[in-house]
């Protein structure tokens, strides 16, 4: 197994209903490969960031076993910026700021130490640059994955069709896939979606649950309810990052075990959502993700005799 994952690597300022943030770490392929890093190490991130990321932060990614030699560090120019407000229910968000700074020109770069990339997860970006880090692998990873947002359909919809075709996983909430398909109905949505290319679709419905699409086949996994919500930003990139874990920690990419790596997703992403930022991603435990995924199996289980 071999797990590369390409996204932003940013810092955010993020306001929900129970508080405020300054400038603090974000960005998706950091969310992504924290996630990832509790099921395989290393994890290779491909990224760019600027002269203000700061050893620290690049120090805290290494330590948590994220490979960083696909990260391009600009010493003339400043780390994406992206500030985003909840509203009360916390299942929407409205964009405040979108500084591009650094992503503006990323030219991603897959370092020869990466060629061996099995799992490829292609986090939030333009889906010109997408494309390219698939180009750039020398040998068409095992299985890739794609997180995408409506941004990316509003301002370059050919470009992600064209992805589309080269991706095996589509990862997307409910919004988008009524976005990108042109139907209400989720599973008119699902069969419109996977005709664009990819054979599996996960559609995240943030606190109510996922779906898991491939072909004719559905299944539903449940919104764990949380006591503690303070943050959602990053919960659909540590959903990717938990999914893609579990199937690069397993190497089982059948429909069976992508159901698990659903329910590995959605405990991943319960964590995230209990503190501001990453921050509770950097001091899980290992005993902490079994024992949330427990909770799933049984918020899940019932019994019915025929
Ligand atoms: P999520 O809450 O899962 O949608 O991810 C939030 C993260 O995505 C934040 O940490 C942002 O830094 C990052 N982000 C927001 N907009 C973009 C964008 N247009 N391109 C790349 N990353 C983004």
């Amino acid at each position: 197994m071999s797990l590369v994952a390409v996204g932003s690597m940013a810092f955010d300022a993020i306001e929900t209903p129970f508080g405020k943030t300054d400038k603090i770490l974000g960005g998706a392929a950091t969310y992504i490969s924290l996630a990832a890093s509790y099921f395989v190490k290393p994890v290779k991130a491909i990224s760019v960031v600027g002269y203000d990321f700061g050893d620290a932060n690049i120090g805290m990614l290494k330590a948590h076993g994220v490979d960083m030699e696909g990260v391009q560090v600009k010493k003339d120019e400043k780390s994406f910026f992206w500030s985003g407000r909840y509203h009360t229910d916390m299942n929407s968000r409205d964009t405040l700021v979108t500084e591009l700074n650094v992503l503006a020109t990323f030219d991603p770069q897959v370092p020869d130490s990466y060629q061996d990339c099995e799992y490829l997860l292609l986090g939030n970006l333009s889906p010109d640059v997408q494309r390219q880090v698939i180009e750039r692998m020398e040998n068409r990873p095992r299985l890739i994955a794609l997180d995408t947002m409506n941004f990316w359909m509003d301002i370059a919809l050919d470009s992600l069709y064209a992805t589309l075709k080269l991706i095996d996983v589509l990862i997307i909430n409910d919004e988008e896939a009524r976005q990108l398909s042109g139907e209400y109905s989720l599973l008119k949505a699902a069969k419109v979606i996977m005709a664009m290319g990819p054979q599996y679709l996960v559609i995240k419905k943030g606190e109510h649950g996922a779906l898991l699409f491939n072909g004719g086949e559905v299944f539903s996994a449940p919104g764990l309810p949380l006591e503690e919500v303070f943050d959602p930003t990053g919960a659909g990139d540590t959903f990717a990052g938990g999914f893609i874990g579990h199937l690069a920690k397993s190497g089982d990419i059948s429909f069976t075990n992508m159901k698990r790596a659903v329910i590995y997703g959605s405990a991943m992403a319960s964590y995230c959502v209990e503190k501001f930022g990453p921050e509770k991603l950097q001091s899980l435990k290992y005993e902490d993700i079994d024992s949330r995924v427990e909770e799933f199996v049984r918020l899940a289980h019932f019994e019915l005799e025929f």
